[in-house]
């Protein structure tokens, strides 16, 4: 009998301490049930999808177009999937009805973001990710204060799913290293200044010495998209680091 989301979760965290990021990801694949893994073909994203490319080109691939992208994130979504062979890439976008009653004019991020983040990622991806047992993200400790407990596994509250974030201990230097040594095509937009890269309205580019998503939602407390929320609240958060 297959172990509930809780005792699988456990187990992946206890069979997979000393493992790599790989056999990590292709163990959790082969005992989690429906999976699909969420990708915003960002910066860092060619890494993961390298990875499930090798294991299994048909994983589903949600990719949340907002309608509010950099030009050069949907072309190179579609170039890097190529390019990877991925069969199974979904482009997820919001609602159009929801759209029309609630940002009819595409100025909702200048008064609300977390309305804009629950109308364009959110909800698009909450409907996405219904009937799937667990999801892969790309979420890794080094990349907010609100992350830096990440686990590999671990169990979503409010939906049961269990998430996978099989980079969640990769930093900058071997996440370079991997897209080198597998001569992996660089998101356009990292040579412009841009680390991290969201929609376009709410991305700026990056100073050095800045933290890498310094430039997404510059001059807000706003450090995640809601994705990764449940009832407005960050999950993993420290109620410090998201005071
Ligand atoms: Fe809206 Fe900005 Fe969030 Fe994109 S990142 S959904 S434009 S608030």
């Amino acid at each position: 009998m297959p172990l509930d989301a809780s005792s699988l979760t456990t187990a992946l965290l206890r069979d997979h301490a000393q493992s790599t990021a790989q056999d990590f990801l292709s163990d959790a694949l082969a005992r989690a049930g429906r999976v699909a893994m969420v990708s915003s073909f960002g910066a860092d994203s060619a890494v993961l999808l390298h990875m499930v490319a090798q294991i299994d080109r048909d994983l589903p691939v949600l990719f949340i177009d907002t309608l509010a992208l950099f030009p050069e994130t949907v072309v190179y979504q579609k170039e890097l999937a190529a390019h990877l062979g991925l069969r199974n890439v979904q482009t997820i976008t919001p609602d159009r009805n929801a759209l029309f009653a609630r940002d009819p004019d595409g100025l909702l991020h200048l008064s609300d973001t977390e309305s804009c983040c629950k109308l364009r990622k959110a909800e698009p991806l909450a409907r996405a990710l219904a009937g799937y047992d667990a999801w892969i993200t790309g979420r890794k400790r080094h990349q907010a204060a609100t992350r830096a407990d990440l686990e590999r596994a671990e169990l979503e509250p409010g939906t049961g799913r269990i998430r996978l974030n099989p980079l969640a201990d990769w930093n900058a230097a071997p996440i370079s290293a991997y897209l080198d040594a597998h001569d992996l095509p660089r998101h356009p937009l990292v040579a412009r200044g841009y680390p991290s890269i969201g929609c376009q309205p709410c991305t700026s580019r990056v100073l050095t010495g800045e933290d890498p998503r310094a430039g997404r939602w510059r001059g807000t407390e706003k450090t995640e998209c809601g994705i990764h929320f449940i009832g407005g609240v960050p999950q993993r958060a420290r109620k410090a680091d998201a005071a």
